[in-house]
């Protein structure tokens, strides 16, 4: 018999939703045509893929042709990073302000254009995993071309003042981009009312297909191209199109924002369940913000525990989890984001992150709960 498994690893990913999966169907099968093909059946795939392009501008209040398909939330971040250094080199600025706790995405992106010579600040969260604005508007200088700050971290949950933010670049005239990989189809964005220029999100953090994101760039922002071929995406994005993904995409993000208040309430409730059991076990600290942070996403360390052994005792125990980000894992470095929060090492080490979504029971909490209680007392013992 399969065995029965408690998926609350969503922020690592999330399983596809009936009417995601629905809408992609006829994608296959049915409307294969290419996007750019001239024939009547291309001309349909071209109508679909113009109408969730506008369907998933109308989500973040932009413009469809601000709106370019990615294979995800890396390919998006990359191309927004690159395109903003490569419009700051023109015009003789070099600096980049980011956060120490953002994805590998975004610090390898960084990395590699620090090598070509441009200068990075990083900032550390406050010890709640926020960087408020006034750490922000201290880090810019003369020669400051991007501020990229995550909207919500994914090890913590913790939201950040991404209005506030994006209200100071506008004011220091600097390109702002967010990484909302975490926070789209959870939180409503709205792309104007934040002043934000760039923003990246990924469909398979809210129950669409793996392999499809999308990179919003105000219509004022050149785009570097990083794959060169047809002129696809506005010539921004070479390949054609994924249309069954972004058909999938634009559906999931549809459908999580038309029940957004419902889902939040429900999973708020899991949360705060989960969170009460787990603050009863001793020696067990809440790491993020209980207030700013995302209505499903849970991380506490565990005084004195492995964080991997205890991932595994409760993988066996058919619950799946994760200490630290999806890409760290394995590996024996600490979550880099619990260190930016000024966690120690063997703190950081101990952490498990539990994260909800709309299809988990307060039955499933429960028995969340009563495991870890266990495990943390078995491994103490
Ligand atoms: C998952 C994630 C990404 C990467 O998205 P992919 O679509 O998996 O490439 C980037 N940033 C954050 C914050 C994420 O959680």
């Amino acid at each position: 018999m399969e065995k029965q498994f408690i998926y609350a690893d969503n922020a690592a990913t999330t399983k596809m939703s009936d009417v995601a999966v629905r809408a992609m169907l006829p994608y296959l099968q049915e409307i294969y045509a290419n996007a750019s093909s001239v024939h009547l059946l291309g001309q349909r795939s071209a109508a679909a893929l113009f109408s969730a392009r506008q369907q998933v501008a109308q989500v973040l209040n932009c413009a469809p042709k601000e709106v370019f398909f990615t294979s995800g939330g890396s390919e998006a971040d990359n191309q927004a990073l690159i395109s903003a250094a490569a419009l700051g080199k023109k015009q003789g600025k070099c600096h980049i302000v980011s956060t120490a706790m953002e994805h590998h995405a975004i610090l390898h992106t960084l990395e590699a254009l620090e090598a070509q010579g441009f200068t990075v600040t990083l900032l550390r969260p406050q010890a709640d995993g926020i960087v408020t604005a006034t750490q922000v508007a201290e880090a810019i200088t003369d020669t400051t071309c991007l501020i990229s700050v995550m909207y919500a971290n994914n090890e913590t949950g913790a939201i950040q003042p991404i209005r506030e933010i994006g209200a100071l670049c506008r004011k220091r005239g600097v390109l702002f981009h967010t990484d909302a990989v975490q926070a789209a189809g959870h939180l409503t964005i709205n792309v104007q009312r934040d002043n934000i220029d760039m923003l990246s999100l990924s469909a398979h953090k809210f129950h669409g297909p793996k392999g499809i994101g999308l990179l919003f760039a105000k219509s004022n922002i050149q785009l570097t191209s990083l794959i060169r071929g047809g002129g696809q995406e506005r010539g921004k994005r070479a390949g054609t199109e994924n249309l069954p993904s972004i058909i999938g995409l634009a559906t999931a993000l549809k459908d999580a924002q038309e029940h957004m208040q419902q889902n939040t309430a429900y999973i708020t409730g899991l949360r705060d369940a989960l969170r009460n059991g787990l603050d009863k076990i001793d020696g067990a600290g809440f790491n993020g913000s209980r207030e700013h942070c995302l209505p499903g996403t849970v991380n506490y360390s565990f005084q004195g525990v492995n964080g991997e052994t205890l991932l595994s005792l409760l993988s066996n125990e058919g619950i799946c989890c994760s200490s630290g980000s999806a890409c760290s894992a394995g590996s024996l470095e600490p979550s880099h984001v619990l260190l930016a929060l000024g966690l120690s090492h063997e703190t950081a080490k101990s952490a498990l992150r539990f994260s909800l979504c709309e299809y988990n029971t307060m039955d499933e909490v429960q028995t969340i709960i009563t495991k870890v209680t266990e495990a943390v007392n078995r491994l103490r013992r």
